[in-house]
């Protein structure tokens, strides 16, 4: 059985502070003003671009919010499209913006944060 959810090939590591502006709500930075399409969650990465339809979709992992991929991301047009549904995904920005200010806690997850 393939695995195609560990093709880092595909997969970016970047800071939070990289995708997202670190004030307000998180998640909704992560979209542009127009299309803030939380309702799609795809668990495992799509095959096409929700807008574009390319099959150029990159999973994106944030530096001290999720020890995997977050969310995905269109290589083409940018579009973000949520691996987890809207409340779960700001709850994971927000613990790296935690971490942000402490660095030397870089990977690991306090489980009490998830409470
Ligand atoms: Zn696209």
């Amino acid at each position: 059985m393939s695995n195609l959810l560990f093709d880092f090939s595909k997969t970016r590591l970047v800071m939070l502070d990289d995708v997202v502006s670190i004030k307000g709500s998180l998640v909704e930075n992560l979209f542009d003003n127009s299309i803030k399409d939380y309702e799609n969650v795809h668990k495992k990465r799509p095959s096409k671009c929700t807008r574009c339809k390319s099959s150029n979709v990159l999973g994106v992992e944030i530096m001290g919010a999720y020890d995997g991929i977050l969310f995905w991301e269109c290589d083409i047009c940018e579009n973000t499209i949520l691996r987890f549904k809207k409340d779960l995904t700001e709850k994971y920005l927000q613990l790296a913006k935690g971490l942000w200010t402490n660095p030397s806690d870089w990977g690991y997850v306090p489980p009490s944060k998830f409470n």
